[in-house]
C-alpha cells in the first residue's frame, strides 16, 4: 500500500476506535490467516462475579473473609469479584502478609497466623493441598459442568472450601468469530483458565472444540504464537492482561484491548480503544481493501 492509503485507513480506523501503532501493522494484519483469542476480558466481559461458595466445615462468610484478605492486592480479575462480593457481605476482611503468587495458579499469604490460599486445580497440585472435605470436588466438578471457574482455598494446606465464577462472553465475541472465519482466519482460543470454563466460552462464541488451549501460562501463549509462525501463518494475537503481553508482541499483529493493562497495551501493535471484539474483523476488512487497491 502507499503512505497516503496507509494513512486513509488508519483515519478510518480511529473514527471506529482502532489506533494503528506503526503503519506496518496494517499490511501485516491485511495478511492475517491465523487468530488467537485470550479469553478472559477479550473473549468474555472479564468482569466475573462469585457464583456459588462452598465451605462444608465452616461458613460461607468466614471462607470469603479469608479470600479477600488473601486477594487484597491482586489486580486478577477473580480477586476483584472476591473482594466485591466480600465488600457487598459487609466484611472487613484482615490484614494479610507475605504474599507469593504463583503466576497462573494462585496465591497465598499469613492471614491470622495461618497460611491462607487461594488457587485453580493446578495450585492445589502445585502446593500438594490435600481436601478437608470429599464433597468439595463434587462442588467443583458440578460447577466445571456448568462453564464456571473454580478456585479452591486452604487453610495450612488442607483445602477447606471452594468457590466457582461465571463471566459472560460478549454478546458480539460469536459475530466477530464467524465474520474473521468467512475472511479465511483460523480462530483459536488460548486461556489459563481451566479446560471446563474454556470450553463452555468457546461454544458461545462458535469455537470448535479442537480449537481451544486451557491451562496456558503467559509463555504457553507466546510459544503457540511462535509454533503457527514457524508454520508459516500469519499470526494475530488478542489479548487484554499482562499475561498476554509476551504473545501480543511476538504475534505478526498483536491487538490489545483498550481497557487491558498497561503491559498489553504496550506490547500490542494496535489498540481496540473500546474493547468491542467486532472491532478486530473491521479493522481485518479496512486492512485489507487498502492493501488491495494499490495493488
Ligand atoms: P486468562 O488467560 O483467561 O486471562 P489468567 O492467566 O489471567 O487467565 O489466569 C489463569 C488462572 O490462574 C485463573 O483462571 C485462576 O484460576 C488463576 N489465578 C490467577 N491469578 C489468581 C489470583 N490472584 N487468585 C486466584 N487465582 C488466580
Ligand atoms: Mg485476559
Amino acid at each position: 500500500a502507499t503512505p497516503i492509503s496507509l494513512v486513509v485507513a488508519s483515519g478510518r480506523l480511529a473514527k471506529r476506535g482502532i489506533v494503528v501503532k506503526e503503519a506496518g501493522a496494517l499490511e501485516r494484519l491485511a495478511q492475517l490467516n491465523m487468530l488467537i483469542l485470550d479469553k478472559t476480558g477479550t473473549l468474555t466481559e472479564g468482569k466475573p462475579k462469585i457464583s456459588r461458595i462452598h465451605a462444608p466445615t465452616g461458613s460461607k462468610q468466614g471462607l470469603l473473609r479469608l479470600a479477600a484478605a488473601v486477594e487484597a492486592n491482586s489486580t486478577h480479575p477473580l480477586a476483584i469479584a472476591i473482594r466485591a462480593e466480600a465488600v457487598q457481605a459487609g466484611l472487613v476482611p484482615p490484614t494479610a502478609a507475605d504474599y507469593s503468587y504463583m503466576t497462573g495458579k494462585g496465591v497465598e499469604a499469613n492471614v491470622e497466623q495461618r497460611k491462607i490460599g487461594v488457587g485453580n486445580a493446578s495450585f492445589v497440585a502445585a502446593r500438594n493441598w490435600t481436601f478437608g472435605s470429599p464433597t468439595i470436588r463434587s462442588f467443583a466438578e458440578e460447577c466445571q459442568k456448568l462453564g464456571e471457574t473454580v478456585l479452591y482455598i486452604a487453610d495450612n494446606n488442607r483445602v477447606i472450601g471452594a468457590m466457582s465464577f461465571f463471566d459472560t462472553v460478549k454478546p458480539l465475541s460469536k459475530s466477530a468469530v464467524s465474520r474473521l472465519r468467512k475472511e479465511g482466519v483460523t480462530v483459536l482460543l488460548a486461556t489459563g483458565d481451566h479446560p471446563a470454563p474454556a470450553l463452555s466460552a468457546a461454544q458461545t462464541a462458535g469455537i470448535p472444540h479442537e480449537r481451544v488451549y486451557a491451562n496456558m501460562l503467559p509463555e504457553d501463549k507466546l510459544e503457540l504464537v511462535d509454533q503457527l509462525k514457524k508454520q508459516d501463518y500469519k499470526v494475530g494475537m488478542a489479548g487484554d492482561g499482562w499475561n498476554d503481553a509476551p504473545a501480543l508482541a511476538a504475534a505478526d499483529v498483536g491487538l490489545a484491548m483498550g481497557d487491558g493493562t498497561d503491559a498489553a497495551l504496550t506490547a500490542g501493535h494496535i489498540t481496540l480503544l473500546q474493547p468491542r471484539m467486532t472491532a478486530i474483523p473491521e479493522a481485518l476488512l479496512i486492512s485489507r481493501m487498502t492493501v488491495r487497491n494499490v495493488r
